[in-house]
């Protein structure tokens, strides 16, 4: 029989907590600037309770000078984490459509707090099959993000939340986290927190101001100027709005790959201990391979 204790919640108890949830954080992003609900809600979606990096593994860069792309980099951010558990299914597309492709590719569960997951959510890898994982996501043309969230470590019953992360491959039909934030309240546009080493760009020479990238943006950070897309302040660099642009004007800029793969280190470090200060994973904390 298996040990109650030694484990989290089930897939069916999560199932279940979802499905009673999901209301709430749809009028939680809604109703985040109310006075005195404001107070209840918006610890919820910050730090450090919820912080989210968006990572476009689903675009290639066209910069020829450039040789790697998002998805690379990504790789080489699991290849040094040992823990790792593949989710059977996308939990967000089990509650909203069950028939899309997508429902298989569910989370990746890093860090030294996945024992705890129940078996019955999927299982646990090693960084070659959760490459592969992920490499699926970006054929499907999904978003990777990275996120620290404490309804995850809530929901799964995890009880070492600052040793897990979760990886989540997202879209903006399903996902839990990227619907309804455009009308989300003010105080919610930190919730993602753009990687400094990804731009989104716009060559004005292409744009027309045909504005179908506009309502493409989850989060409504693109306005017309003078005819032009500009692309604002609360942009997370997720790169979606890129595929919409008939006229190939938005595109990824990136920091060379080195940089970039350390901005995504550091902050994966900042938001969780499933990485030391060196880059491999933390087994003891007073541990330090440096
Ligand atoms: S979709 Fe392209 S051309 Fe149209 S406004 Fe956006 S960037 Fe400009
Ligand atoms: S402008 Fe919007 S859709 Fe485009 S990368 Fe930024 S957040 Fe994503």
């Amino acid at each position: 029989m298996m040990n109650c204790f030694k484990y989290g919640a089930s897939y069916k108890f999560v199932k279940i907590q979802l499905f009673l949830s999901w209301p709430i954080i749809k009028y939680g992003k809604k109703l985040s600037n109310v006075p005195v609900l404001k107070w209840i809600i918006n610890p919820f979606f910050k730090r450090p309770h919820n912080e989210l990096t968006s990572i476009p593994i689903h675009k290639k860069v066209t910069d020829p000078t450039y040789s790697a792309v998002p998805l690379e980099i990504m790789e080489k951010l699991i290849a040094r984490i040992d823990e790792i558990f593949i989710m059977n299914e996308c939990h967000c597309a089990g509650l909203k459509n069950r028939n899309s492709p997508r429902l298989s590719i569910g989370c990746l569960a890093l860090g030294p707090a996945i024992k705890r997951i129940h078996p019955s959510h999927g299982k646990r890898v090693g960084s070659k099959e959760a490459i592969a994982h992920v490499r699926n996501a970006s054929a499907h043309g999904l978003v990777a993000n990275i996120a620290h969230v404490w309804i995850d470590a809530f929901a799964f019953q995890l009880t070492d939340f600052n040793k897990l992360l979760f990886i989540c491959f997202c879209d903006d039909d399903q996902c839990i986290y990227r619907t309804h934030m455009k009308k989300r309240g003010p105080n919610l546009d930190k919730t993602y927190k753009k990687l400094p080493g990804i731009q989104i760009v716009n060559d004005l020479q292409l744009c027309t101001g045909c504005g179908e990238c506009l309502d493409k943006c989850f989060v409504s950070a693109i306005d017309l100027v003078d005819h032009k897309a500009v692309i604002g302040e609360s942009c997370v660099g997720c790169g979606v709005c890129i595929q919409y642009c008939k006229n190939s004007a938005l595109g990824l800029s990136l920091d060379n790959e080195e940089k970039l793969l350390e901005q995504l280190l550091s902050r994966v470090r900042e938001m969780s201990g499933v990485l030391d200060t060196c880059g491999s994973p933390k087994r003891n904390p007073r541990e330090n391979a440096c």
